[in-house]
């Protein structure tokens, strides 16, 4: 099942530049962004783009996958505390299994997941990627 259009237009600030939600009333932070603080539940939050960066906290390696993603095997799942608070999990991009270690610093990247040739759209997600020296 593809995503439409204004929906991928609509999360792109969430997709695209990791946008949460800094609550002015007890300062946590609430990541995808909701207009809601999912510590205090109150409304005074305001929006704020995440750095992308953290560290593994926990992964799992994924030899398994669906038809027609084969080129996406095997995938590395992460636990990531990001540098801003939250945890998120999200899949490792440009590392292979045996070069993961929990502790490892990462970063987010926008990478290509597939293309709708029909639609003319171009799937993107955010992943994350080992800090190495120079990059
Ligand atoms: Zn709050």
């Amino acid at each position: 099942m593809r995503i439409s259009v204004s929906r991928v237009w609509r999360n792109r600030h969430v997709n695209y530049r990791m946008r949460a939600a800094t609550c002015k009333s007890c300062g946590s932070i609430t990541f995808p962004y909701q207009p809601v603080c999912s510590r205090c539940r109150g409304r005074n939050v305001e929006p704020v783009d995440l750095r992308g960066t953290g560290r593994i906290v926990s992964y799992t390696v994924n030899y398994q996958y669906r038809e027609g993603f084969d080129r996406q095997a095997p995938q590395i799942v992460a636990l990531v505390e990001l540098d801003d608070g939250p945890k998120v999990l999200g899949v490792l991009t440009d590392v292979e299994p045996e070069e993961v270690y929990e502790g490892q610093r990462v970063s987010a990247v926008l990478r290509r997941v597939s293309a709708d040739s029909y639609h003319g759209i171009i799937y993107y997600a955010l992943k994350f990627r080992p800090v190495r020296d120079g990059s």
